[in-house]
């Protein structure tokens, strides 16, 4: 199976077709055609000559993903179900906002985090998804959004799709890498965000980049006790080996990070989890922001529900009276299992039950 020639940043492509005899000017040519004039096949570009197109063809693809499903939710949200070559289904989401056209992207098949409350974790990850199929996500929105003929693009990209991103670091950097690129895509890092379930050693990685791609921490408990129940993860890294990198990643980045906290009803969302909340974020409140996020009911972890709104105002007001910079997420697709997993659960149970 080849490649998609979308996992190459321009360098590493530069690098490729100088090493197969070609001249080094001939990568700009192709990045162009594959970014702005986004074309399908190597035939269409024309400008390329013969020879380096037959090399390109003969080791790569260009897009390797097939649409599956798509749903249009009536808040303008769309949800597409990918099929990869070896089969395996992926969701990717592009969301509506006053500010731009958002795509959620998936970073693995499945998940080996195992978040309690999470859709994606009830499949062990079967893979790692490469650079290509990441980049070839957006692509395939981007073309969709082409066809429609309002001259729409993708302007920003959360991180926050089926997987956890920083298990799969190196194909996540190149994506980050070809998306931004000012001749691709141009899809400007701060419009990017990357959500990490707390994989402290990453964090330290991430800081390091020099990148100005935002950071968003799913933290879901401000104690230990609480954090693990919900979140086998934190037994490995636990709350205050996560506040040490989020700490370094503050000081090097100077960056906003976004602690996630989905409200779970009767478990993390009393005022007493709120006020430890506040405790523990208080000396970093200037560089952070709390989202609070309606927690989105998952059929197979019936033990948990979504937090009353008496629950949710109670939590943020106590939290702003703290000084805790913090919102409650927009929630969008609700009717069509936007929540991250649930679409590909149910389309697999759906393709078992019918073998
Ligand atoms: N693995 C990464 C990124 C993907 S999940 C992470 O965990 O951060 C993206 C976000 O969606 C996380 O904050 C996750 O906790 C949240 N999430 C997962 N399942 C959810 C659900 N059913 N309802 C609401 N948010 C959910
Ligand atoms: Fe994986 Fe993130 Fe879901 Fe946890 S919340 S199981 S890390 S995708």
């Amino acid at each position: 199976m080849k490649k998609s020639i979308y996992g190459l940043t321009i360098d590493q492509l530069t690098d490729w077709l100088v090493e197969h005899g070609q001249k080094k000017f001939r990568a700009q040519q192709v990045w162009d055609w594959l970014y702005t004039k986004r074309v399908d096949s190597f035939s269409e570009m024309k400008n390329v000559n013969k020879d380096c197109l037959e090399l390109l063809d003969e080791h790569f693809a260009i897009q390797t993903l097939k649409q599956a499903v798509k749903q249009e939710s009536e808040d303008g949200t769309i949800k597409f179900l990918f099929e990869l070559e070896d089969g395996n289904l992926i969701e990717t989401v592009l969301m509506s906002f006053h500010y731009g056209l958002s795509v959620c992207v998936t970073t693995q098949v499945g998940c080996n985090i195992g978040c309690s409350f999470c859709a994606s974790g009830l499949l062990k990850k079967n893979r790692d998804l490469n650079s290509g199929e990441i980049v070839g996500q957006i692509m395939q929105v981007q073309k969709f959004l082409d066809g429609r003929g309002q001259d729409e693009r993708v302007s920003h990209i959360v991180v926050m799709g089926i997987g956890e991103p920083f298990d799969n670091y190196t194909n996540l950097m190149n994506f980050l890498r070809v998306v931004n690129d000012p001749k691709g895509l141009a899809i400007g890092a701060r419009h990017i965000t990357v959500s990490t379930s707390g994989l402290a050693h990453k964090i330290y990685d991430f800081a390091d980049e020099n990148l100005q791609v935002n950071l968003a921490l799913s933290l879901h408990a401000p104690n230990d006790e609480l954090r693990t129940q919900i979140m086998k993860i934190n037994r490995a890294f636990p709350i205050a080996k996560l506040m040490e990198a989020l700490d370094y990643y503050l000081d090097k980045t100077n960056r906003r990070v976004t602690i996630e906290y989905i409200l779970l009803k009767d478990v993390n969302d009393h005022q007493k989890e709120a006020l430890e909340l506040a405790r523990l974020l208080e000396k970093r409140r200037h560089l952070t922001y709390v989202n609070l996020i309606p927690y989105n009911p998952v059929d197979e972890h019936g033990q948990y529900q979504r937090s009353e709104p008496e629950a949710i105002r109670t939590f943020f007001d106590t939290l702003k009276k703290k000084g805790i910079h913090c919102g409650v997420r927009m929630e969008l697709g609700t009717d069509i299992d936007a929540a991250c997993g649930q679409l590909r659960s149910k389309q697999i149970k759906k393709r078992k039950s019918a073998v």
